[in-house]
């Protein structure tokens, strides 16, 4: 069985400035998913925007399955050069999974061509989460319970800006009496895209066996339709099929 390439990225800043998220996270947020989703099935590897060319020099992609994205702070710094590359690599058939405040990355507000706002409320005491399954029938829900409880994290509420999804997968409510659409597919070009809002960086979010076990099934459903790597091109074609163009069976290039 071939392996799927995996990358997880992360911004890596609060858990460098922030104590508290080090002692959350002292590997990193990525460390903590990379360990979580470990599977058979996987090949991880990590980048991380302290790394040269901010862990993504170009063509570092050209082979990867899934993409996976943490970032906050550093949203603005991201080079263009990147948002370009996995733009162009999703349109090709890269699955990309945006976790937590990637929601307002410029990657994520590139896929979506909007800008991503929403609903939020200062997380400092945080707030519990129920995250329910909404569509249970969907290959990111597999094996997942009903709903799942995060006893705190940062409310994400509605109106959240962006275009209609295909599946919405998860339905958060708060205790505060928010809700929001948590977790929501996309598809762009031959690529398919995951949203999941649980994970706020002062919180052990993803200590939670089944946030885990969501990020999982995100990542094997995100990997799943075309991995040919042609993007969509824009197509010319002159002569009709139907006038002689040997074209039936031909793949578009
Ligand atoms: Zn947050």
């Amino acid at each position: 069985m071939s392996k799927l390439k995996v990358l997880i990225w992360n911004e890596n800043e609060h858990e460098k400035i922030h104590s508290e998220v080090a002692e959350i996270y002292p590997k990193g947020i990525h460390g903590t998913i990379a360990a979580g989703v470990a599977a058979e099935d996987l090949e991880i590897s990590i980048a991380t925007m302290d790394m040269p060319d901010q862990g993504l020099p170009n063509g570092a992609l050209d082979d990867v399955n899934v993409l996976v994205w943490w970032g906050h702070m550093l949203h603005h710094l991201v080079e263009p050069r990147i948002i370009e590359m996995i733009n162009e690599r999703v349109n090709a058939g890269m699955g990309f999974v945006a976790l937590h405040s990637a929601h307002h990355s410029k990657v994520f507000q590139r896929l979506m061509g909007t800008n991503c706002n929403l609903a939020w409320r200062e997380a400092d005491e945080g707030e519990r989460v129920r995250v329910w399954c909404v569509t249970p029938s969907h290959p990111i829900a597999k094996g997942v319970p009903q709903w799942i409880d995060v006893p705190k994290d940062e409310m994400y509420g509605e109106p959240f800006n962006v275009p209609k999804p295909d599946d919405i997968v998860f339905i958060n409510w708060y205790e505060g009496g928010e809700v929001f659409r948590g977790g929501c597919t996309w598809t762009r070009g031959r690529g398919r895209i995951f949203h999941f809002s649980p994970g706020h960086e002062t919180f052990p979010v993803y200590h939670q066996p089944e946030i885990i076990q969501v990020i999982g099934n995100g990542i094997r459903w995100a990997a799943e339709p075309h991995r040919d790597g042609h993007n969509l091109s824009n197509l010319h074609r002159p002569i009709p099929l139907e006038k002689g163009a040997p074209t039936s069976s031909r793949r578009d290039p």
